[in-house]
């Protein structure tokens, strides 16, 4: 049978065509919370900007001091401050300090940085060999060196930019919170949990921490009310005056959900947070990725593409080259006179 260039092409516009017709994408259903998901929220308006969290969490995880950045440089000196700028390969949670003009404490909020364990994490889809992954209990997302193979692609897909590599190592890792699993495994609660003085840290099952977080939502500015310290239902409490919330609850919705919460006094936005919609990436980017590979019909488009573009330009290659122009026309013939 011969096939023509022109074939060739109405077969490729066909195929185009069912690969593009609206047939049904195999959208995966959002995953839901872990039955015994655990988490940590996190009360901007209660937070002092002591610290204490980010020592217990270097201490508990045994992370070096960073000297490498922020105050030590620009006092000059070495050794003495451990002040990282943000998160970093050796720094897995960070107390940011923000100005925000008119709003917050007198113009500036501090905010929590650390994985936000999402209830969907984007990171775990993208990881090709599983060393991210999702507590199918806690859902916390661990995170396995031995399987890491270095792509970095968790770096990319996060996003929250919360996995750092550690680049000045012979056999780097990534590094992320990954909710002090193992204290959590002992009954015990997270490290940043324990020291923080004010309750501006808190762990729970993720559901009563969004409870928590709608009772704070109706207080009153001005009030004083008590604030549970530590862990949630623990008995541990403080009373403080309200300073006010913006109305919601970052990462009750946004990307599918996250089991580290957020409430602050001023836009998140301010902060820093992305906003996200409320479908996950990791759902959004997997139904794309399904729907294009679905009966295989675009890679193998695109493979014939690229047959008939190397069988072209071979054949071109093989052809004689084009006669010069005066090829054809008669030999002139001397005339000497
Ligand atoms: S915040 Fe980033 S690293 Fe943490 S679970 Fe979500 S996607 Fe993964
Ligand atoms: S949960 Fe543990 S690892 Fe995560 S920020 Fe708190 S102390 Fe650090
Ligand atoms: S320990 Fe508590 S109050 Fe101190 S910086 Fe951390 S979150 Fe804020």
């Amino acid at each position: 049978m011969n096939t023509n260039r022109r074939d060739f092409l109405k077969l490729m516009a066909a195929g185009a065509a069912t690969a593009l017709a609206p047939v049904p994408a195999q959208a995966r259903p959002p995953k839901a919370l872990a039955p015994g998901a655990v988490g940590i929220l996190y009360d901007a308006t209660l937070c002092i900007g002591c610290k204490a969290c980010e020592v217990a969490c270097k201490s508990a995880n045994q992370m070096p001091m960073d000297h490498d950045s922020g105050l030590e440089q620009v006092h000059g000196v070495r050794g003495v401050w451990d002040a990282p700028d943000d998160l970093n390969s050796q720094t897995m949670s960070k107390i940011k300090l923000l100005a925000t003009g008119d709003g917050g404490q007198g113009g500036f909020s501090f905010i929590k940085r650390a994985c936000m364990h999402c209830v969907d994490p984007n990171c775990v889809s993208a990881c090709p060999v599983s060393a991210l992954t999702k507590d199918p209990t806690t859902g916390i997302v661990r995170y396995n060196p031995d399987a890491c193979i270095g792509c970095r692609y968790c770096q990319l897909a996060c996003p929250f930019n919360v996995p750092k590599f550690e680049y000045d190592k012979p056999f780097p890792k990534i590094v992320k919170c990954q909710l002090c699993a193992e204290r959590v495994a002992d009954g015990d609660i997270p490290a940043c949990c324990a020291a923080c003085p004010t309750g501006a840290c808190l762990f729970g099952p993720v559901t009563d921490l969004l409870g928590e977080g709608h009772r704070r939502l109706a207080f009153q500015p001005g009030e004083s009310q008590d604030y549970p310290l530590h862990r949630l239902g623990s008995g541990d409490q403080r009373t403080a005056r309200v300073t006010g919330y913006v109305p919601s609850i970052y990462g009750e919705t946004e990307t599918g959900g996250t089991q580290q919460l957020l409430m602050a006094g001023v836009p998140f936005a301010q902060l820093g947070l992305p906003p996200l919609g409320n479908d996950s990436r990791a759902r959004l980017s997997e139904t794309i990725q399904h729907t294009l590979y679905q009966g295989m019909v675009a890679p193998a488009l695109l493979f014939g593409g690229l047959v008939y573009t190397v069988f072209r330009n071979a054949r071109e290659g093989c052809e004689d080259p084009a006669p010069p122009a005066d090829a054809n026309t008669e030999p002139q013939e001397d005339h000497h006179d």
